[in-house]
């Protein structure tokens, strides 16, 4: 079961990418801004709840939050496995998911970040808001609270992440279908990294043996077993 969280800044991507991932590797997405929006859209409480958060750009609170989070996971209970993209934001959020998956006897796999100046997402936004009318991306001061959030709030899950060695970031400016790749290689080698057995084969895998030997060059890696030698590539953009 891959369980992938998708991570970055409004507008880096993610729902697009997720879209593939989930074609791909026939997971389930849950976008929680997307649920949020179905809500509001339906005029249900918890739409009108999020919905005064959400026109400011301000996160709406956790309790309620990763309460959907776990009603959306737990509507497909045989899932192959999910995409969670915009949860979680903050560190609550993320404990609460370990904590939960855990009950499951699941955990979160990887977490990819998409890296994408703000300069250039701030023009990216101001172009989807003009497509889809979503008001939290016409207005610049209501996006940059957003950054502001981003920044205060959800970019410390990165060291939360990492001290499980489970994050990596990918570049998340190109093409849609070359952004899309460089995400697809990097899931496939967690995957193969994952159902790896005897550690030392690590050397003999396609595009892992590329990288390894690279890696191996150099930053002169002797040992071949660990995990954090995955993460060690996989973020150094020269290797990608
Ligand atoms: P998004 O579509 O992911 O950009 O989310 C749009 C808005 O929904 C955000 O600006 C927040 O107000 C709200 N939202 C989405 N996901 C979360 C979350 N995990 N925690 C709190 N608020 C969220």
């Amino acid at each position: 079961m891959i369980n992938l969280i998708l991570f970055g800044k409004p507008g880096s991507g993610k729902g697009t990418q997720a879209e593939f991932i989930k074609k791909k590797y026939d997971l389930i997405h849950i976008s929680t801004g997307d649920v949020f929006r179905y809500n509001i859209s339906k005029q249900t409480d918890l739409g009108l709840l999020a919905k005064s958060y959400m026109e400011k750009g301000d996160l709406v609170p956790d309790n309620v939050t990763i309460q959907m989070l776990e009603a959306e996971v737990n509507k497909t209970p045989n899932a192959k496995g999910f995409i969670f993209d915009g949860f979680p934001r903050t560190t609550l959020q993320a404990e609460m998911l370990d904590e939960f998956l855990n009950s499951k006897n699941l955990s979160i796999s990887m977490i990819i970040a998409l890296e994408v100046d703000e300069n250039i997402l701030i023009d990216r936004l101001i172009n989807r808001g003009k497509a889809s009318g979503r008001a939290d991306d016409q207005d610049r001061s209501k996006i940059q609270n957003r950054f502001e959030e981003y920044n205060k709030k959800t970019s410390t899950l990165i060291n939360y992440y990492k001290s499980q060695n489970k994050f990596f970031e990918i570049e998340g400016i190109g093409e849609i279908d070359e952004i899309s790749q460089r995400l697809f290689n990097v899931i496939d080698l967690i995957i193969r990294s994952h159902q790896m057995t005897d550690k030392n084969v690590v050397i003999d895998i396609g595009l892992a043996s590329d990288l390894l030997s690279k890696c191996i060059k150099v930053y002169n890696y002797k040992n071949l077993d660990d995990f954090e030698l995955f993460s060690g590539i996989i973020t150094t953009t020269e290797f990608m």
